[in-house]
């Protein structure tokens, strides 16, 4: 029996949305603004759609090849509201108006990869993006003066690299579009 090589260690992936740069800076502007050196690094920021968690390469191309088809999604966050979970100290922002559409693209997502084997979480979906972790809260009393206006239209495939003094994000792929 072969001994697997390093390249077949299971990889710990995610599906998100990847804000392009315009985006980006709105999200990085609000959570400096909001949470000063405990934000979340700029090039960090994102919404996990569905957390795949340790993935290995068979795994990942049935997944691959179950999402291949997935629909043009064409939606526009208006991000408008800040949240606070204090267990685990987590400030971010939503939608008070999240679309049904990514509900129903979660759900969507859910039940393809169900077909691979993948668990869903039994905690229900929460639209956020996370702006600052071990923040003491309360999340601020006055919502985002501006909303951040975000244009959705691709799923993100995403790895987290444990790094020396951290974690590190790559875009792998995304779906619909030239992969
Ligand atoms: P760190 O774990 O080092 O604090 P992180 O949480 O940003 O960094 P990951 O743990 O790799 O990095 O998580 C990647 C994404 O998946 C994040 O958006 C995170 O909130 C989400 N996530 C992680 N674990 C779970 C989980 N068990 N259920 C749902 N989402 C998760
Ligand atoms: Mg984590």
């Amino acid at each position: 029996m072969s001994s697997p090589s390093i390249t077949d260690a299971p990889r710990r992936l995610f599906l998100a949305l990847w804000p392009e740069e315009a985006e980006r800076r709105r999200l990085a502007d609000l959570a400096a603004s909001v949470a000063g050196r405990r934000r979340v690094r700029d090039d960090h920021l994102h919404l996990t759609l569905v957390f795949l968690g340790a993935t290995a390469a068979a795994r990942l191309a049935g997944y691959e090849a179950a999402l291949a088809d997935l629909p043009t999604l064409e939606l526009e966050l208006v991000l408008d509201h800040y949240g606070y979970w204090p267990q685990p100290r987590i400030l971010w922002l939503g939608s008070s108006r999240t679309p049904p559409e990514l509900y129903e693209r979660v759900a969507d997502l859910h039940r393809r990869l169900r077909g691979c084997g993948f668990i869903p979480e039994r905690r229900a979906f929460q639209a956020h993006i996370t702006l600052a972790r071990k923040f003491p809260g309360p999340a601020p009393a006055q919502p985002p003066t501006a909303p951040v206006r975000w244009p959705v239209n691709e799923v993100a495939l995403v790895e987290s690299l444990r790094e020396e003094g951290g974690v590190r994000y790559q875009v792998l792929r995304r779906w619909p579009g030239l992969g």
